[in-house]
């Protein structure tokens, strides 16, 4: 190593990757020394407003999980992740002076916490006389590529998609490194064990689509069984409304969300696919999926703290719920509603939910018990694997009616959507054992069972399985009229 070069310190945030990775590729560009380190932040480890585990244990583990194979991938090309638990704007001055580090390298981040970290940091960094350069790297298509500023990003997803598609383009993954230089004499640091950050550890569950493992290596694994091995990305399209077993969708979402996978690499491999195998809806729909989460960030850094805001993107007062108990109803799958109770036990037994579930049981906690949907984004927040700040927030608001959709008073037909995406049941009694006997149609209602038909089954009403805990269409009818008169004061 060369001692004149400088050193550069790359601060890992939802970024843990080595393939297509503009923060090393720029400082071994620049010939720098590569210092690679990440923070467990404490305040990540908090409650959220309405009291979850901030990062409750599924999101936890497979954070913990990433962090550890970033580590071990970065020993194996020479190098190593120093990692550290505290505040990142403590900790990376104390070790840019530690270290004689010239400059610390990140990638931005658009939300509120995240923007806080930074600022301090930088305030911090620049009291010591150390350089800061931050980098974009979440996204297909970079903002410089954009046919508009991303103050302009127009409010609808379509206007959005169709200017992209026709007037911008997606840069090239940069190449990953072969080797790195060692890092100099320093404590690398242990990684919290989940105790040590005050959380129980998960148990994994066997009914789970797949067995989520965090990092890097599992990502491309997915990538590679998903499109190649198991040839699903053919039929993506007409599979990705299921819920049920591994592969009606690709699960690329939690590997996406700490930046283990690149969506750009997501991108050749499908335009690979297409020159390779098979160029069709399915194909295109798959990247369609991916410019949802591009529109969800761009939208976020437009707009500030509105995403987080009560009456979301469009500034609507509607006078929320906080009905602790029927929320809890709604947590705990005991609704009365198999389609959501059979979802929200799932996500509560295994951290992950369809996309289809999500907008199903989203929907009836806003359109059928008019409660708060900040409540239910924290509790997503706590448990999915593949929580995304400003794809979560992002999907609530717009399934709560606050969102910069123009659709207005939109909700879901849960006993329909049952039917149509679950004909046969076999969703619902995988989740939902008291109600395993029940045959065909008859597990979608079970409050239709007559007193006979309950014994038949061995399904008691109110005993063995909740009754409705609201009637559907008087409630959606009740909170349409309070989303309205809302609509009307605004
Ligand atoms: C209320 C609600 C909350 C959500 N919270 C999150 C979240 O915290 N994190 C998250 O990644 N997704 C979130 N989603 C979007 C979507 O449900 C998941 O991305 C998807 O279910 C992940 O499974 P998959 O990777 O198999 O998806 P696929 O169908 O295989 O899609 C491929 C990829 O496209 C992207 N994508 C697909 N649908 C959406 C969408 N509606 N919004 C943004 N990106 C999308 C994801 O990155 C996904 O991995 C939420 C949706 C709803 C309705």
């Amino acid at each position: 190593m060369n001692m004149t070069s400088q050193r550069i310190l790359i601060w890992y945030r939802n970024d843990l990757r080595i393939h297509d990775n503009k923060l090393i590729y720029q400082a071994l560009k620049e010939k720098a020394q590569i210092i690679p380190v990440y923070c467990f932040d404490k305040r990540q480890f908090r409650q959220t407003h309405f009291g979850f585990p901030k990062t409750g244990k599924f999101r936890a583990q497979f954070l913990r999980e990433s962090v550890a194979d970033l580590r071990n991938s970065l020993q194996k090309l020479g190098s190593n992740l120093i990692v550290r638990l505290g505040f990142p704007e403590k900790i990376i001055p104390d070790l840019a002076q530690e270290l004689n580090i010239d400059a610390v390298y990140y990638h931005e981040e658009v939300t509120f916490e995240e923007l806080a970290v930074e600022k301090s940091l930088k305030k911090a960094l620049s009291q010591i006389g150390v350089k800061v350069n931050s980098f974009w790297g979440a996204t297909l298509y970079h903002p410089d590529n954009l046919p508009f500023k991303i103050h302009q990003i127009p409010e609808l997803f379509t206007n959005f998609r169709k200017q992209l598609e026709k007037k911008s383009t997606i840069d090239p993954t940069l190449p990953s490194p072969q080797k790195l230089p060692p890092l100099p004499e320093v404590d690398p640091g242990e990684i919290p064990q989940l105790l040590d950050l005050g959380i129980e550890e998960p148990i994994s569950d066997e009914r789970s689509v797949l067995r989520f493992q965090g990092g890097e290596t599992k990502g491309l694994a997915r990538l590679h069984n998903y499109f190649w091995e198991k040839d699903r990305l053919r039929v993506y399209k007409e599979t990705r409304n299921g819920m049920l077993g591994s592969d009606y969708s690709s699960k690329f979402s939690p590997w996406l969300a700490l930046g283990c996978l690149s969506p750009r690499l997501i991108y050749e491999q499908v335009q690979k696919y297409e020159s390779e195998r098979i160029k069709n809806d399915s194909t295109y729909w798959l990247v369609f999926e991916l410019l949802w989460r591009d529109f969800f960030r761009f939208i976020c850094a437009k707009h500030g703290n509105k995403i987080f805001h009560e009456s979301g993107l469009q500034g609507i007062d509607i006078p929320w719920k906080e009905d602790w108990k029927r929320f809890q109803l709604w947590q705990k799958g005991k609704t009365g509603y198999p389609l959501v109770d059979a979802n929200m036990r799932e996500l509560a037994a295994t951290g992950f939910m369809s996309n289809r579930g999500r907008q199903n049981v989203a929907s009836f906690l806003t359109k059928n018990l008019g409660i708060n949907w900040q409540m239910g984004a924290e509790w997503f927040e706590s448990l999915l694997i593949d929580y995304d700040v400003c794809s979560n927030y992002g999907n609530w608001n717009y399934t709560a009616g606050v969102g910069n959709d123009a659709r207005g008073f939109r909700y879901f037909n849960i006993p329909k959507q049952s039917k149509d995406y679950d004909p046969k049941g076999d969703y619902l009694r995988h989740w939902l054992s008291e109600l395993a006997s029940l045959p065909g149609e008859k597990i979608h209602e079970p409050w239709k069972l007559s007193q006979e038909e309950q014994k038949h089954f061995g399904v008691r009403l109110g005993v063995d399985y909740p009754r409705p805990v609201v009637d559907f269409f008087q409630s959606v009818k009740n909170n349409e009229q309070i989303y309205q008169a809302a609509v009307y004061r605004r």
